[in-house]
């Protein structure tokens, strides 16, 4: 079935009809609908399935052994997001072997086809879940109690799921199999609209964090507490969305945003008792992305000071620069014919694995350069080039 096609199949898997586009998160519904499609196609196209200790899906052509070549992406979405984040990745995967199988190659290293669980951190907050469990990124016991916006632990889900969660952790044998790993995605900025390409490996990955603000204050009537006499969280929690702004336009291709604010109670004719908010910080370079947190941070603290508020900073989840492999870029882009290289500021599993093997990426077109949005879009004859070029990675890497 060619990509196109695979990708048609799923477009009615997970419609969001409150928030548009899809919310596709980790053991859902509709991500049990996309994993149970991944196995059904996986398994017409003569591929081995099996789910790990982490809930991530292999899918091997041949036996499982070391050296492998890997690639894959997520099934998962951000609320509300585009149809091909993840997917395409997935179905081009699977078309690409299909192509290889369709001309006789024989592959003489291990392949495989590997979708990671919970890669935006749509449900549970800690993003590339799958992959940082895998290679140990991130401690068992703290991802088990991550809770999701019900209060329902990874672990409970988990086993709702059938899964075991004790097993989460890292799996240094999965691990060692991955001789490399590409991951086509759909491409997250302009960089093929201006390149005129409608192809791309990547380059880098900028470093990126999520940090929970909490702000307390005390909860009140809105008509009977007089303005004197207030603690009204919501006050500093609005400049530190200002100061976030403010803070990254000081700072040469800083990025922060605050797409998440959550008051408790909620009520409309009630001062908030706490307001949660979710900053998502990204700057090239060790050690500038807390710098610009830390900025934040100061201001956020003034304003809470200045209303008797309280304030609390977490760091949910940080990842360092990631610079792809140079040297499977090289192959990659000597088999695709020379397409450009992009940095992108936004994360990927491949950034996970690139600190333990050498990983890279491959971008399609997004004529429209919305992502993480119902607009997210690629035209189904570049959807088709970049199965092709991947096709061709994949030809190179295991021949
Ligand atoms: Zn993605």
């Amino acid at each position: 079935m060619g990509v196109n096609q695979l990708m048609a199949e799923i477009a009615g898997v997970g419609k969001d009809a409150k928030r548009g586009g899809y919310s596709r998160h980790v053991y859902d519904y509709a991500d049990f609908e996309l994993r149970d499609w991944f196995i059904d196609q996986a398994l017409d196209t003569g591929l081995d399935v099996h789910t790990d200790r982490n809930g991530n899906i292999w899918a091997w052509w041949g036996s499982p052994g070391a050296g492998a070549v890997v690639t894959g992406s997520h099934l998962d979405s951000v609320p509300g997001g585009g149809a091909y984040d993840g997917p395409l990745g997935v179905a081009s995967a699977l078309a690409a072997v299909e192509i290889l199988q369709g001309k006789g190659f024989e592959p003489a290293r291990p392949l495989a086809v590997l979708v990671f669980a919970e890669e935006e951190g749509g449900r549970f907050g800690v993003p590339c879940l799958g992959s940082r469990l895998l290679t140990g990124a991130i401690d068992p016991d703290r991802a088990r109690a991550l809770r999701d916006a019900d209060g329902v632990t990874l672990a409970e889900a988990a086993v709702k799921a059938g899964h075991d969660p004790k097993r989460f952790g890292a799996d240094p044998e999965s691990l060692a199999r991955i001789g490399c790993f590409v991951e086509l995605h759909v491409e997250q900025g302009r960089g093929l609209i201006e390149t005129d390409s409608p192809i791309a490996t990547g380059s880098s990955i900028i470093a990126h964090g999520r940090y929970r603000f909490s702000f307390s204050g005390q909860g009140n009537h809105a008509g009977a507490t007089r303005l004197t006499d207030r603690h009204d969280p919501m006050l500093p929690a609005a400049a530190m969305i200002a100061a976030a702004r403010r803070s990254a336009a000081a700072m040469p291709d800083a990025r922060a945003t605050v797409g998440r604010l959550v008051p408790t109670p909620g009520g409309t004719n009630v001062i908030a008792s706490s307001v949660d908010l979710w900053l998502d910080a990204r700057v090239a370079g060790t050690g500038r992305t807390a710098a610009l947190v830390e900025d934040i941070t100061a201001a956020a603290l003034a304003a809470a000071e200045a209303e008797g508020c309280a304030l609390t900073v977490t760091e949910e989840s940080y990842s360092d620069d990631v610079v792809f492999d140079e040297t499977l870029r090289g192959r990659m882009d000597k088999v695709l014919g020379g397409v450009p290289a992009l940095p992108t500021g936004a994360g990927h599993d491949a950034g996970i694995l690139a600190a333990h093997v050498p990983s890279g990426m491959l971008y399609v077109r997004n004529p429209t350069g919305i992502s993480h949005a119902p607009d997210e879009f690629a035209e189904p004859a570049d959807i088709d080039s970049g199965a092709a070029g991947l096709a061709r990675v994949l030809e190179e890497l295991a021949g």
